[in-house]
C-alpha cells in the first residue's frame, strides 16, 4: 500500500545538470527499492526542460514521486556575471527558509502538497546544497549527500584542503601532474576551473563545510561512501519526435551525434568549424545546436541563450541544405537519452559532462571528448587515456579547433580501426553496466544497502538522538 511505503526527500541544485541524476536516483528508488520521493525543487524561473522532465519522472514513478517547488528567490542584485557556483550557493541559501518549513513538515509526517506520504527517513542533497546541513542537523533529518560526479573528482575535493597546503601558486602553472589518492596523475591545468584560482574561496569552502559536519555527525575521517551507478534517467517516450523518426532511417551505427550538454555554448567561430568540419567528415551526424556566446562556454546552463532567436541562423550561409539527408541540426535542446539509446548512433561528441558520459557507456557509444567547462577536462583525460574508449581533437593555442581537425577526428571516430576499438571497449564497459545495476550487482545492493537505514533507521542517527 502506497503509504506504508518509506518516503526520502531529495534535494537537487539548479541547473538541469545535476537535477537530472538526482531525478535518476529518486526514480530507482521509487521503481526498484519500493520508496515513496518527495523531489523538492528550488525555483529559478521559467524552465520548460525541467518541467518536462519533472512530469516524465512523476510519470514514469507512478505517482511515488511527487515534486514540490520552493517558492523563487529575488536574486536581482547578483551581477549576471557572477559565478556559476556563487549563483548556485547564493539561491540555496536564500531559500533555506522556505525549505525550514517544508523539511520540517515533511520531517513530521504533517500533510504538505505532497498529500499522502509517510512521514520523511531521510534527505538526499546535492553536495552544492551543503548549506542545507545546519538545517537538517538541528532538526535531527538523517542527512546523505548524492555526489553527481565521479570518484576522481570526489578524492580531488576532499584532498583539496592537503593540496592547497603542499602546492603553492596557480594549479595550470604546475609543471608536474596532481597526485590525487586513488586517481591517475592529472596536469594541474586539467583540474576544474572553479579549482584554477587560488583567492576563490567558494568551492573550497562549500567542500570543507560538509566534511566537517560529516565528521561531527561521527563518520571517521571521511564521509562513509556509498558507490552507486551509473544512474540514467529513464524518461517517457516520445515516438513523435523528428530527430527519432529521421534515426530510424539512418543505418545501423552510422550517425555522430554532437551535443554539448545543458549548458554548453561555442563562440560564432568555432560553430563554423564546427559545421565545416562536420560537413568535410561526410558522416552522418545529428547535432544541437545553440546561439554562440563570445564570452561564455556554458551559457545556456541556467537557461538557453537563444531569447527566441534561431540559433540555425548562425550556421555557415547554405549549411543546412547542403547537409540534407546525411545531418540534422536541432536547435536547444534533444532528447538525448533516446538518441543515444538508438541502434543508428555509432559516435557521441560530448563536452564530457558526467551525464553524458554515462548515457553513452550506458548505450556502448564510443566519444570524441571536447571538455568545455568545470570538471569537464578530467573526465576528458579518463576516458580518451586512462580507459580509452574516446578520442580528443587538438585544440590550438588561440583556443579553437579547426575544421581539418574535426574532420580528421569525426572520420577517425566513424570509420578507421581506432574508432572500432574504442567501441568494443565502450561495449566492455556497457556490460560491466548492465551487471553493477542488475539484482545482485555492486550498485544495486549498494543503494539497498543505504535504503535499510531509510527502512530501518541508521545506527549512526540513532546515536545522534541519544545525545
Ligand atoms: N541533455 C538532453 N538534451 C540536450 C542536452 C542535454 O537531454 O539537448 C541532458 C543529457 O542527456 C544529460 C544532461 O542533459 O542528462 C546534461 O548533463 P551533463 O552532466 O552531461 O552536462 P551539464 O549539462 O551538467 O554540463
Amino acid at each position: 500500500m502506497e503509504t506504508q511505503r518509506p518516503h526520502v526527500a531529495i534535494f537537487p541544485s539548479p541547473g538541469l545538470g545535476h537535477l537530472i541524476p538526482l531525478a535518476a536516483f529518486a526514480q530507482q528508488l521509487a521503481t526498484i527499492h519500493g520508496f515513496s520521493v518527495t523531489f523538492i525543487n528550488v525555483s529559478t524561473g521559467s524552465s520548460p526542460m525541467q518541467d518536462s522532465i519533472l512530469a516524465g519522472l512523476e510519470q514514469t514513478c507512478k505517482g511515488f514521486v511527487k515534486s514540490v517547488e520552493l517558492p523563487m528567490m529575488d536574486m536581482s542584485d547578483i551581477p549576471p556575471d557572477t559565478g556559476k557556483v556563487v549563483q548556485i550557493s547564493l539561491t540555496i541559501r536564500r531559500s533555506l527558509g522556505s525549505l525550514r518549513g517544508l523539511l520540517g513538515d515533511l520531517f513530521s509526517g504533517l500533510p504538505t502538497a505532497t498529500g499522502r506520504f509517510p512521514a520523511i527517513s531521510g534527505l538526499i542533497a546535492d553536495p552544492f546544497c551543503a548549506d542545507v546541513i545546519e538545517l537538517t542537523h538541528e532538526l535531527q533529518l538523517p542527512t546523505y549527500l548524492f555526489f553527481t560526479s565521479t570518484a576522481t573528482l570526489l578524492s580531488l575535493m576532499l584532498h583539496l584542503p592537503t593540496l592547497d597546503q603542499e602546492i603553492s601558486g596557480e594549479y595550470r602553472d604546475l609543471d608536474f601532474p596532481v597526485q590525487v589518492p586513488g586517481c591517475f596523475p592529472i596536469p594541474g591545468k586539467d583540474l576544474p576551473e572553479q579549482l584554477q584560482d587560488r583567492e576563490d574561496e567558494d568551492p573550497r569552502a562549500s567542500s570543507n563545510k560538509n566534511l566537517e559536519r560529516q565528521e561531527a555527525w561521527g563518520a571517521i575521517s571521511v564521509p562513509k561512501i556509498v558507490p552507486v551507478g551509473p544512474l540514467t534517467l529513464d524518461l517517457p517516450d516520445n515516438p513523435g519526435e523528428e530527430c527519432l523518426k529521421w534515426l530510424d532511417e539512418q543505418p545501423l551505427n552510422s550517425v555522430l551525434f554532437v551535443c554539448f550538454g545543458s549548458g554548453g555554448t561555442f563562440t560564432h567561430e568555432q560553430m563554423n568549424e564546427m559545421a565545416m568540419g562536420l560537413e568535410a567528415s561526410e558522416q552522418r551526424f545529428l547535432w544541437v545546436i545553440r546561439k554562440p556566446h563570445q564570452t561564455s562556454s556554458s551559457a545556456s546552463f541556467f537557461s538557453s541563450t537563444s531569447n527566441g532567436e534561431d540559433p540555425l541562423a548562425f550556421l555557415p550561409l547554405g549549411f543546412v541544405s547542403r547537409i540534407q539527408g546525411r545531418g540534422l541540426v536541432i536547435p536547444d535542446w534533444a532528447p538525448q537519452g533516446r538518441i543515444l539509446a538508438h541502434s543508428s548512433i555509432g559516435g557521441f561528441m560530448s563536452h564530457c559532462g558526467w551525464n553524458s558520459t554515462l548515457e553513452s557507456v550506458k548505450n556502448g557509444v564510443p566519444m570524441i571528448a571536447w571538455p568545455l567547462y568545470a570538471e569537464q577536462r578530467m573526465n576528458a583525460l579518463m576516458l580518451a587515456n586512462e580507459i580509452k574508449v574516446a578520442l580528443r581533437p587538438k585544440m590550438e593555442d588561440d583556443g579553437i579547433v579547426y575544421k581539418h581537425e574535426i574532420e580528421r577526428a569525426v572520420r577517425c571516430l566513424m570509420e578507421e580501426e581506432e574508432g572500432k576499438l574504442l567501441r568494443e571497449k565502450m561495449g566492455e564497459l556497457k556490460t560491466a553496466t548492465d551487471s553493477a545495476l542488475a539484482k545482485g550487482g555492486t550498485s544495486y545492493e549498494s543503494v539497498n544497502d543505504v535504503a535499510e537505514e531509510w527502512r530501518f533507521g541508521s545506527p549512526i542517527w540513532k546515536d545522534m538522538k541519544k545525545v
